[in-house]
């Protein structure tokens, strides 16, 4: 089964808008999807609409991506198979849509100080009215010639410790895992080796994820390396959790296509097995 359980709209940082995404995913072979937006599921009912309408319907389950905070890390937390609209999950995308908002204004704030008067304004724009997001100032960045390319928004302005961050008021771990569970979802550590964690930091993360009720982690995910998800596996096992796979795409040309470099290892239990009994899917 190809499966893709992590990818972007325009409803977060993504260049495709939902109905463009649903296409792009049938398209490709994909046959259970989740989209899985930063902080938000505005795209869901798009989604859904889109899917009844195309020849050979996906199979869909809900999704998000919670960003959290974690000994001064952003880590990530995928939220999937939900309840759509439940009052936990829409409480705690309106409170993260808050501090999203508030952070915009001060990274703002500092690039007028950097001599782009019109920050906001111009930021606000490229986000197209949706929920803005750090790669949006990239991308504004670029087009005042103040970097090259995403990569240098980011390693020049956007990271942690550069001029541009704004450590953002992100809930922690077991409240994003807790809205999730209440919703009756499973809780997912996204792309963990994107944090780039030490043998012991990953073992404090697990502990406190496993605690809280988290149920699975990203083994195959778009940017993972044979050896990754062979640790990951590992992981996976020891932790007694499910195995998630995703792209995290974000546009098409990237590095991360739907469906890609999605495949689970033999020895892992995929999140999605328990959704086929039940039926869900
Ligand atoms: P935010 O959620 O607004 O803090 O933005 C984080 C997003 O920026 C991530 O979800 C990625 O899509 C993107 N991102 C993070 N690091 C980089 C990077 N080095 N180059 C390009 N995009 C990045
Ligand atoms: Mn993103
Ligand atoms: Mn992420
Ligand atoms: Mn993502």
């Amino acid at each position: 089964m190809r499966v893709d359980l992590h990818c972007h709209t325009t409803v977060s940082d993504g260049a495709l808008s939902p109905e463009e995404l649903l296409k792009r995913a049938a398209l490709l072979g994909v046959e259970l999807l989740a989209v899985t937006d930063h902080d938000s599921t505005a795209s869901w009912a798009e989604v859904n609409r889109v899917n009844a309408e195309i020849t050979k319907p996906l199979q869909l389950v809900t999704g998000i991506e919670f960003s959290t905070l974690w000994q001064g890390k952003e880590i990530h937390i995928v939220g999937l198979n939900f309840t759509p609209g439940h009052a936990a999950i829409a409480a705690l995308e309106q409170r993260q849509s808050q501090v999203r908002a508030e952070r915009a204004v001060a990274i703002a704030d500092k690039l007028v100080k950097k001599g782009v008067p019109d920050a906001l304004e111009a930021v606000m724009r490229i986000a197209g009215g949706q929920q803005i997001g750090r790669p949006h100032f990239g991308k504004l960045l670029i087009e005042r010639g103040m970097v090259r390319n995403m990569e240098q928004a980011f390693s020049k302005y956007l990271r942690r410790g550069k001029p541009l961050y704004v450590a953002p008021q992100w809930c922690d771990i077991p409240t994003a895992v807790a809205a999730i569970v209440a919703a009756g979802g499973v809780a997912v550590v996204a792309h963990p080796i994107a944090y780039q964690l030490s043998h012991v930091q990953m073992g404090e993360l697990l502990d406190l994820f496993c605690g809280a009720g988290g149920g699975a982690i990203e083994v195959a995910a778009g940017q993972h390396n044979p050896g990754d998800v062979n640790r990951l596996a590992e992981l996976a096992n020891r932790y007694k959790l499910l195995a998630s796979a995703g792209s995290d795409f974000h546009y098409p040309g990237g590095w991360a296509e739907l469906g890609k470099n999605t495949r689970l290892p033999e020895n892992v239990t995929p999140v999605w097995q328990q959704w086929i009994k039940e039926g869900a899917v």
